[in-house]
């Protein structure tokens, strides 16, 4: 924004003549501050393109990634934060060298949670895969910042805690992933009230058509291969089990405070209708749009502003036909794992999440066959106590205590 230089006539009244002179107000800087956690994972990536979309809307202060500074260099030249967190620190010290005093380098686990405690920004943008997005989320929550959300581990393991501490702090909650943001939007303007209920989509994955016998022998590369979305491998793998789905289910529960009996989830294969909702008279709302995550995270960037862009339209005459079916429960056994864990309660959604995640972890090693994915969130859920009610020591106690379990798990 240029500066308007403004005259100002003043009248002394000492002297009784008119004197003109000029003054340039000191700029005021209107830019949203951007933190994103995960800057150079696939949600991270995006949300840098969409804020290249929007030069003088946002300014990037901090960026924090597990590994590759390779990508985060050239990001630290082109947006000049003040400072960036590199969760290894090894690599960490690495850029440091690098950058030769460009900005800030923090590291470890500790500099995740002191960024987002500390750095002065206005948004915070959650794109990191996993329970490690937790503790970071809360420090931004307790600062009453804006919350974008594409991390659902975090209302996965901590839902009720995470929506209590937005209310207690004045944190505005603001979903990302695609089919929160679908129901986020259809819900504008409504009364919660009148919402019968939520309807999930989902793509169903690379495997919708494989039986449940096939489904034991497939390789990571078949698993890697979405049909329609281009995700990380973590979110991939899920997608391909269904857990994404059920971890989804339990992220709109806390979202949108509705309980599970009033979400369904339906298969949607073509991924154009990203979710919708249903009300009480009978009505149903759908939010549409090709399956690309630049769309969600414009929303959540520039609520509740809509702004112009130049993204790819949807062509529906092209695209045909939209089918719909209903999930199978008995082939995809994460996505009732996830409707017995949300029904259990307590710490039961975290032992699930902890156990999916290095589940997954060795299914991308090869260590384990993709069908013993489910065999070991069950094994996990049946050892692990249940906790009611827990507190955030309690949920990071229940993380460590599942994952070193299902670690030796086979
Ligand atoms: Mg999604």
């Amino acid at each position: 924004m240029s500066p308007k230089v403004k005259q100002v006539l003043v009248y002394f009244t000492l002297i009784k003549k008119p004197f003109l002179f000029t003054f340039e107000p000191e700029l005021k800087n209107n830019m949203k501050k951007v933190l994103i956690l995960g800057s150079t994972g696939s949600i991270g990536i995006n949300t840098i393109n969409v804020i290249r979309n929007f030069p003088g809307e946002f300014e990037i202060t901090a960026l924090t990634i597990n590994t590759k500074i390779d990508l985060l260099e050239p990001q630290i030249h082109e947006f000049n934060p003040k400072a960036v967190v590199v969760k290894d620190e090894k690599l960490g010290r690495e850029l440091e060298r690098r950058i030769n005093g460009k900005c800030e380098v923090l590291v470890g686990e500790q500099g995740l949670i002191d960024a987002a405690k500390n750095l002065d920004y206005d948004i915070f943008v959650g794109a990191m895969v996993g329970f490690c997005g937790l503790a970071p989320t809360l420090e931004a929550i307790k600062r009453g910042k804006i919350i974008t959300l594409a991390n659902k581990e975090t209302l996965v393991v901590a839902g009720e805690l995470v929506t209590n501490l937005c209310k207690k702090h004045n944190a505005k909650l603001l979903p990302i992933d695609s089919e929160h943001s679908a129901i986020f939007q259809c819900l504008e303007g409504e009364d919660k009230n009148s919402v019968e209920k939520i309807i999930l989509t989902a793509s169903g994955g690379p495997f919708l058509n494989k039986s449940k016998e096939a489904l034991a022998n497939v390789t990571v590369q078949e698993a890697l291969h979405h049909p329609n979305w281009e995700m990380g491998n973590k979110i991939t793998i899920d997608s391909a089990s269904m857990m994404n789905k059920g971890l989804e289910m339990i992220e709109a529960r806390w979202l949108f405070g509705i309980e599970k009996e009033r979400i369904d989830v339906l298969v949607h294969p073509q991924s154009i209708i990203h979710s919708m909702v249903q009300y009480v008279d009978g009505s149903i709302k759908a939010q549409l749009g090709l399956p690309d995550m630049k769309l969600p995270i414009q929303y959540a960037l520039t609520y509740p502003a809509r702004l112009a862009n130049n993204n790819p339209r949807t062509d529906l005459a092209k695209i045909g036909s939209l089918t719909f079916f209903q999930p199978d429960m008995e082939k995809f056994e994460c996505l009732k794992l996830a409707y017995n864990a949300l029904d259990a309660g307590g710490t039961a959604p975290c032992i699930m999440n902890a156990a999916n995640e290095i589940a997954v972890e060795k299914f991308l090693k090869g260590m384990i066959k993709f069908s013993n994915i489910p065999k070991l969130i069950y094994k996990a859920l049946e050892k692990i106590e249940n906790h009611k009610a827990p507190d955030v020591y309690t949920i990071f106690e229940c993380d460590k205590e599942t994952r070193e379990f299902v670690l030796k798990l086979s």
